[in-house]
């Protein structure tokens, strides 16, 4: 049992890319010694030493996050939270202790996790469209993207802002009334999402844009408390914070994508595939809880299956949101199966293909964006896009908080891009970030994206002086693709001309540095090799072209 702890030690309190061979040899050896040992039943007794002494193991060792003794309940939770399943994902997985160990970030990446394909089926990719010219007097959607939401419901003014904890400003939290204490609406250091904050921001929606078509939001409800998840707190603050939308958009549709924070614990989804042993490890109260609040049409059985579905829009545009928490390292329960959990993948590939047949567009909402997702997700995911190009208009993501983009260059003309996907920032604060939000506008006839705008307020200023005063902090158009009209859509290639003129345009580059941060401060000094790496990771959108596309 003393075994376990140690592997507690290893997924919690150590770094990740801590592959020095001693870290990874005494992973290898923990991880092998519990695979051998704990195949017998685990009993009550059992798992409570195992919670006891890991509990005080974490006490121990949480230095290594925080500069100040933490809380017993941060590690008491963590460690509840997560003892059956990780019992359960090391009783099940296949794989040997050093791929394990690789997978966890504690040994270099080894290669023997499990390849897959997904099947394409036997038709010709159509010939590549060039973008159409838009008529400036056709009809435009208003889109509303909305991301990271991570709502906290015991957020308080007044709190200390360093607890300890990993999030701070809490109810529970030290009482603190100097200027260093949390602001009315917010903070920009560890703290999530106050309610009035969020009902502030959809009142300055439903009086500023009164004509919002959809409403695409990618995920990540719940705030980063992680030690003190449940699904029924999970599913209280998705169903608080869709209400209120409702309220204030009543007549926008509503679509949604799974959030690695959505579930209970973070990160932690089996796939359907897969055995989970104790009852408590099944995921269905969150695909059954959403499917629910979000009001998804009850044809929608892919979604309650397994967290993805198509919907569609209008006669000939379909949205397609994917659950990609099936393609993410931090999801210990692909150790157990990762080949294609779902077969979601291959329902993407079966999708695209009878909207390519019926001649219409689809748009792709998700949370995380495939570029650091395990590499067999990654490159089908990919070369999914690449086959679909046509048909795939846009794709829309979240996870990163910040404000940035991702370039899809085709690896035979690396100088052809030819698709792109777009992430807004966060709505919380999480960390040192303004609230924001994004419009975007889509041409109706050829679903080609026209602009978008983001929207903010200054955190600092509106604790001061009482209330936040939003403004439109940037517009696509005018900060990036100034030289073109509105008879010309947004395209791949636009986004891949501004990671060009970034490398020698230093306005434009300081503007993405500013906007990445939402305006917060003065964002961090980055040139030379920091600058050619970002730009770089904006060109790639498959890790396995890591350097093909650097400029
Ligand atoms: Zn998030
Ligand atoms: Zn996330």
């Amino acid at each position: 049992m003393a075994n376990i702890v140690i592997f507690f030690l290893l997924c919690f309190f150590f770094p990740k890319g801590y592959d020095n061979s001693e870290q990874c040899l005494s992973c290898e050896k923990v991880v092998s010694q519990i695979q051998n040992k704990i195949e017998q039943d685990v009993d009550s007794d059992d798992l409570y030493d195992l919670e006891e002494i890991s509990t005080l193991v974490c006490l121990l060792k949480s230095d290594r996050w925080s500069s100040s003794p933490v809380d017993e309940n941060v590690c008491r939770g963590l460690v509840q939270e997560f003892t059956l399943e990780i019992i359960s994902i090391l009783l099940r997985s296949k794989l040997l202790p050093r791929s394990i160990c690789g997978f966890i970030g504690h040994c270099p990446k080894s290669n023997d996790t499990k390849d897959w394909n997904v099947t394409f089926p036997n038709t010709t990719k159509p010939p590549i469209m060039g973008p159409p010219k838009i008529l400036p007097a056709s009809p435009k959607y208003r889109i509303l993207h909305l991301s990271d939401i991570h709502y906290d419901p015991l957020y308080m003014p007044n709190r200390t802002t360093d607890c300890g904890e990993p999030v701070c400003c809490r109810h529970g939290n030290a009482k603190d009334f100097s200027s260093n204490a949390s602001g009315k609406w917010g903070d920009y250091r560890y703290c999530d999402t106050t309610l009035w904050t969020f009902e502030n921001m959809l009142r300055y929606l439903a009086e500023n844009f009164p004509n919002i078509d959809y409403v695409i939001y990618t995920g990540d409800t719940t705030s980063h408390v992680v030690w003190e998840t449940s699904p029924e707190k999970n599913l209280l603050v998705a169903n608080v914070t869709y209400q209120l939308i409702r309220k204030y958009l009543p007549n926008a549709k509503f679509f949604g994508a799974i959030g690695n924070h959505d579930p209970s614990p973070v990160n932690l989804v089996p796939p359907p595939e897969v055995d989970v042993g104790f009852p408590s490890n099944s995921i269905q109260w969150m695909y059954d809880g959403l499917a629910d609040i979000w009001k998804l049409d009850s044809s929608q059985k892919t979604f309650r299956y397994a967290g993805f579905y198509a919907q569609r829009l209008d006669e000939d545009l379909v949205l397609i949101s994917l659950h990609m928490n099936f393609g993410d390292s931090n999801n210990w329960w692909l150790l157990v199966d990762s080949e294609d959990p779902g077969g979601m993948l291959q329902w993407l590939v079966d999708t695209l293909q009878e909207c390519e047949d019926a001649n219409e567009r689809v748009i792709i909402i998700a949370h995380q964006h495939p570029n650091g997702l395990l590499d067999p997700f990654n490159r089908n995911y990919f070369d999914i896009i690449l086959r679909y190009e046509n048909t795939v208009r846009a794709q829309f993501y979240g996870h990163t908080h910040e404000d940035t983009f991702l370039v899809f260059l085709d690896p035979s003309n690396p100088s052809r891009a030819f698709n792109y996907g777009l992430m807004p920032g966060s709505v919380t604060p999480y960390s040192h970030l303004n609230y924001g939000f994004r419009i975007l506008e889509m041409d109706i006839r050829t679903k080609y994206l026209l602009n978008y705008e983001n929207y903010i307020f200054n955190l600092t200023e509106a604790n001061q002086i009482r209330s936040p005063s939003w403004y439109m902090e940037y517009s696509a158009r005018k900060t990036y693709l100034s030289e073109k009209d509105y008879t010309q859509p947004m395209t791949a290639q636009d986004w891949a001309n501004v990671t060009i003129e970034m490398q020698t345009d230093d306005v434009m580059w300081n503007d993405f540095l500013f906007y990445r941060i939402k305006s917060t401060n003065d964002p961090p000094i980055c040139e030379d090799s920091c600058r050619s790496d970002t730009i770089c990771s904006l060109r790639t959108a498959w890790n396995g072209h890591r350097n093909l596309f650097c400029l």
